[in-house]
């Protein structure tokens, strides 16, 4: 693993202890608060505003692409955007391409938590 990776891993297995769904999130993506609600772009989709992370019952949804449930379900697919347990190539070249991108601004989100 290259250095960005073993960060990217890293980020990815901790949980915040509380495991506190919208702290876990907010590392990988900007979310803004509507309500008890929190709403963002998706990273599986990268569809903007279409991610939401209730606060109450701790759970997360996207209104595009469908992917839902819980902390452990985000972390697995967190897990497969960043191709840590599967290989993009199942995915059709468009759909590879949105993949790379969302990988890129969550890269570019975790370098700016740092500062
Ligand atoms: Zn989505």
């Amino acid at each position: 693993m290259d250095q960005t990776r073993e960060i990217i891993y890293k980020e990815i297995m901790e949980f915040p202890e509380n495991k506190n769904l919208v702290e876990y999130v907010s590392k990988f993506i900007k979310l803004s608060k509507e309500g008890t609600r929190y709403i963002g772009r998706c990273p599986f989709c990268n569809k903007e505003n279409r991610l939401t992370v209730f606060e109450d019952s701790n759970t997360f949804c996207c209104y595009f692409c469908y992917k839902r449930d819980t902390i452990n379900d985000f972390r697995n697919l967190l897990l497969e955007l960043f191709e840590f347990n599967s290989s993009d190539l199942k995915y059709d070249w468009e759909e590879r391409a949105v993949r790379r991108r969302s990988r890129e601004r969550i890269i570019e989100k975790l370098s700016k938590n740092e500062e």
